[in-house]
């Protein structure tokens, strides 16, 4: 009777992932992987057999009950199953599921743990989540209800959407109901954490213009304290645009700013 690792393999380039997960995986009999992970993080099992377990194209309780049996019946063959799952097992993972189907089982398991897309995108942005003062609270929020509607709420100073990258029209006027005043910051970032990664600026009431722009990416939206840039960016962004500095894109090496950041 083997074990099972859920490992955190990071939001992005395989170098994300923990040197605990890493570790782990290099000593894998199986993997189960899903469809946002590296392709490099391979080469850290190189031996081991890889399963794609990502959910397209089937009805998603059905999937789910495939991946949980498939864990479940390879643990029962092999010394370690490592789950490979994207960012961090515990946020919008389905890790519960996993994790009481493998109790069910009678099967050993360990979470490792790995960085979630919203931590990806407030370093690759260099806007922190928390500011000093006035943002003292952060939610992860799935946008997305069990039932497929749309929710948004006002309940932590910075509010970062999981799953709304197709909806960003809806989730700008559920924004405004819960009460986030139109001029609000906003912000886009898709494939954190990845050399493409894009992100954009907009305020709650124009964030539907970042539709375009991240269209078949995975993205989060920062809503509120961390949304905002820097104050000493925000001035240099002012100073060479002469503009707001809402509503513009930045790729990464495009540094908009002319000295070094702070
Ligand atoms: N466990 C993952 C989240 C899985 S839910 C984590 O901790 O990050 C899938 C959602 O995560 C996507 O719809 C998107 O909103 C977000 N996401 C995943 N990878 C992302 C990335 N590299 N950049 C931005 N958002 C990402």
């Amino acid at each position: 009777m083997g074990r099972i690792a859920f490992i955190g393999a990071g939001p992005g380039a395989a170098d994300l992932i923990t040197l605990r997960g890493a570790r782990l995986l290099a000593q894998a009999d199986v993997v189960l992987y899903d469809a946002l992970t590296d392709p490099a993080l391979r080469e850290l099992a190189p031996r081991a057999r890889w399963i794609h377990v990502g959910k397209r194209g089937f009805c998603d309780s059905t999937a789910q009950a495939m991946i949980n049996a498939l864990l479940v019946r390879h643990a029962r063959e092999a010394d370690l199953v490592v789950r490979l799952k994207g960012g961090d097992p515990s946020v919008f993972g389905r890790l519960e599921e996993e994790l009481e189907a493998a109790a069910a089982a009678g099967l050993a398991t360990e979470v490792v743990p790995g960085v979630t897309a919203a931590l990806a995108a407030a370093a690759g942005t260099q806007r922190p989540l928390t500011r000093r003062g006035a943002g003292r609270s952060v939610s992860l929020t799935t946008a997305m209800t069990r039932a497929g509607d749309l929710h948004a709420s006002r309940c932590a100073d910075t509010e970062v959407f999981y799953m709304a990258g197709r909806q960003l029209g809806a989730l700008s006027r559920r924004l405004r109901q819960a009460g986030w005043p139109d001029d609000t910051p906003a912000s886009v970032v898709s494939r954190a954490g990845w050399p493409d990664e894009l992100h954009s600026d907009h305020t709650v009431a124009t964030l539907a213009q970042a539709s375009v722009l991240h269209a078949g990416r995975p993205a989060v939206v920062i809503v509120g304290c961390g949304a905002r840039p820097l104050t000493a960016v925000t001035r240099r962004l002012c100073a060479v645009h002469g503009t707001d500095p809402a509503d513009k894109v930045v790729a990464p090496g495009q540094d908009t700013s002319p000295g070094p950041r702070p």
